[in-house]
């Protein structure tokens, strides 16, 4: 991947690099050879204070600025903010994304607004620090790629159910793919504001073996395939809950 945006330019320049993403990737697993750890979620508290992150605060973000973390210097080093109205699990990989920022603002200090380029190679950082991939790797071993297994990782790496599954699948050496299906209506029906919502894909994750590689982007699912079908038992599960409850 060739830099365009002139802080990841600089930031490849400093390292004597070219590939931004490979850089960061192999910035990021020094620093969690600082302080690895073979059981629970990364110590990110240990790793921050490494990059100068002083503390991590959880705080409400204003509304409608669509941000789930911030990077603010402070005294010569750095504190994180992240957003409190997103789920826990998300905050966890903002506080990493953030200590990824700093790569970046010590190649590049005076930023307002870093490029989707600079973001994206933050979440790929943050995708490191959060589930090293070597570790990520022997806790896969030897076990079926399955959503279990999946949910097992989300929980030991405190990391949302769709990154530990966006993972396995990177770490996978088997053909495999997770889709990642809502109700959704496709853009120019929403631009048109006509037709109802039905199932389809919305995001998906291929191994790097997986054979096809056309994109599936708003696909729509049948009800009687698996997808729709664990869709629509997954719809009676909560209503059954709901009714428990309502009793
Ligand atoms: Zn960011």
């Amino acid at each position: 991947m060739t830099a365009k945006d002139p802080a990841v330019v600089k930031f490849c320049e400093v390292h004597g690099e070219t590939d931004a993403e490979a850089l960061i990737v192999r910035l990021c697993r020094e620093l969690v050879d600082e302080c690895s750890t073979e059981q629970g979620p990364s110590p990110l508290n240990v790793l921050g204070s490494v990059r100068s992150v002083r503390d991590c605060r959880s705080e409400h973000i204003a509304i409608g600025t669509g941000c789930s973390g911030l990077l603010v210097p402070k005294n010569g080093g750095y504190e994180v903010v992240v957003n409190a109205d997103e789920p826990e699990e998300r905050q966890w990989f903002s506080f990493a994304h953030e200590i990824v920022h700093t790569f970046f603002r010590e190649a590049y200090p005076n930023i307002a607004q870093p490029s989707p380029e600079e973001e994206y190679l933050c979440d790929v950082g943050a995708a490191e620090l959060t589930m090293p991939l070597e570790r990520f790797r022997k806790e896969m071993e030897g076990q079926a790629l399955t959503l279990g297994l999946i949910d097992e990782l989300h929980e030991e790496f405190r990391v949302s159910f769709e990154a530990a599954g966006r993972r396995a699948l990177h770490a996978a050496d088997e053909a495999a793919c997770l889709f990642i299906a809502a109700l959704a209506r496709t853009k120019d029906q929403d631009l048109k504001n006509v037709g109802d919502p039905i199932l389809r894909l919305v995001s998906w994750k291929a191994s790097q073996t997986w054979p096809d590689e056309r994109s599936y982007k708003n696909m729509p699912i049948d009800d009687d395939c698996i997808i729709g079908e664990s869709f629509s038992n997954l719809d009676c599960i909560f209503r059954r809950l709901l009714y428990a409850r309502s009793d």
